[in-house]
């Protein structure tokens, strides 16, 4: 464009200085011509001369005139260019997933778009009547005119807020400043609620694993020093210490296999679901923790239906479902309690009710239970190992077979799970009930 502006200004330039050289020989010629007393012959010759001068004036005139016209042809060129970039920048800056918002230098509205506009909860109406503000500070008040105007001019670094219960960063940036003056500045709003989770859950996962393990670690540590320090020589501290070390490696191996776990199923979208009895698996399940439940004398009552209930599913991860909720149950149950397992078939799903009356669950963490590397607080205190996978990891897998995993408690009188899984498809069928 600035080539542009000094080619027009080179133009008129010539253009007035061939016109002012025109005039200057008509004006000497007219004074030596009419005012001293020439003759006929020069008179004749004075004509030729002024003839021979305008003829080239002209043509330098019409070449002056071609470059015009070649500079307006290139002016529209580049018009064209600038009106097809607009369009594109328009359509990028409409669609894009940020919040954009435009404030020109006497803090008018330059430009909203739509995210923004579904951000702020504004219209074009709010706008053309100088709404804006109003609708930008029930958003944040790092979005009015004022604050954008401020955050521009101070080159200040990206802000996050948290609205409605997602979370946003607020970058601001100066408009391109025209010969030293300000013309505005931009805000750009990015969601950043995913990234944060994720980073939550990496700090839960650091504290949570580095917890879980340091006590497995010490109580490794310090017994086998113990050992070496000559209480191995007595063959019941021997057992006794050798299996606290066994016991301390089994959890740090449960934690590394659930994360494991967990990992490989992040990464699954679909199983390849086979028709199986759920009531044979659950069974199946129980009886593998019957040694743990019995430890703690808890009592573990059953209440299945006397036919199959076929369902399609993976049954290692069913199985892995069963194993994690009734481990729960198992683990955070004082001795003596109670546990019971239901199976209550319907027409189109079967629901797998596993109840204790144990710990419970505070109600303010009921919400958090199936969120990864999620350990309440009370089980922490007291010391139940644990990784806070386990639910996690059977909510996406009921989700991976179309189901639902529920869970209702009450501090102090227990806890409720419910996995929905829906039935087999092949039910009814002829050899299937
Ligand atoms: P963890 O390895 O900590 O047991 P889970 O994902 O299985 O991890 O459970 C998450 C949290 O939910 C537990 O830390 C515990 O606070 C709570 N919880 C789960 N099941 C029960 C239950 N049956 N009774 C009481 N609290 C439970």
């Amino acid at each position: 464009m600035k080539q542009r502006e000094d080619d027009l200004i080179g133009i008129r330039k010539a253009r007035f200085a061939s016109f002012v050289l025109l005039i200057v020989c008509f004006a000497g010629l007219f004074v030596i011509l009419v005012l001293s007393d020439a003759g006929a012959k020069a008179y004749i010759s004075g004509v030729i001369t002024l003839a021979i001068l305008v003829l080239c004036w002209w043509i330098y005139y019409r070449r002056l005139l071609f470059s015009e016209a070649a500079f307006f042809d290139a002016l529209t060129t580049d018009m064209l260019a600038v009106y097809n970039w607009r369009l594109m920048l328009e359509t990028a800056v409409r669609q894009i997933e940020d919040g954009i918002i435009v404030v020109g230098e006497n803090s008018e509205v330059l430009l909203v778009n739509e995210t923004a506009k579904a951000l702020l909860a504004i219209v074009e109406e709010d706008l053309d009547e100088g709404r804006y503000d109003e609708h930008a500070e029930g958003f944040s008040d790092k979005l009015t005119r004022e604050a954008i105007l401020a955050g521009g001019e101070e080159g200040r670094p990206p802000e996050r807020i948290e609205q409605g219960g997602r979370h946003y960063r607020i970058g601001y940036v100066e408009l391109a400043q025209e010969k030293g003056r300000r013309r505005g500045a931009v805000a750009v709003i990015t969601d950043v609620t995913e990234y944060t989770n994720v980073e939550n859950m990496q700090k839960a996962f650091v504290a949570n694993v580095s917890h879980e393990l340091r006590t497995p670690l010490t109580s490794v540590k310090s017994y086998a020093e113990t050992l070496m320090a000559g209480a191995g020589e007595d063959p019941e501290m021997l057992q006794k210490f050798l299996t606290v070390i066994v016991d301390a490696a089994d959890h740090m191996t449960d934690m590394v296999e659930a994360n494991l776990s967990w990992s490989q199923l992040d990464q699954t979208t679909y199983i390849e679901p086979e028709e199986s009895d759920i009531t044979e698996l659950v069974s199946r399940s129980m009886s593998r923790l019957d040694a743990l439940a019995s430890k703690k004398s808890l009592t573990v009552n059953r209440m299945f239906p006397d036919k199959r209930c076929p369902v399609d599913m993976d049954e290692r991860l069913i199985e892995q479902v069963i194993s994690n909720v009734l481990g729960n149950a198992i683990k955070y149950t004082e001795e003596k309690g109670r546990i019971d397992v239901d199976i209550i078939p319907s027409q189109n799903c079967v629901q797998i009710v596993i109840s204790d009356n144990g710990v419970g669950i505070p109600e303010e963490d009921i919400s958090q239970v199936f969120d990864r590397y999620f350990r309440g607080e009370k089980s922490r205190n007291r010391a139940v190992e644990g990784t806070g996978l386990g639910l996690a990891i059977s909510k996406k897998i009921v989700d991976l077979h179309g189901g639902s995993i529920g869970v209702e408690s009450r501090l102090g009188r227990g806890t409720t799970v419910t996995i929905t899984l829906p039935v087999s498809k092949l039910r009814g069928a002829s050899g299937i009930e």
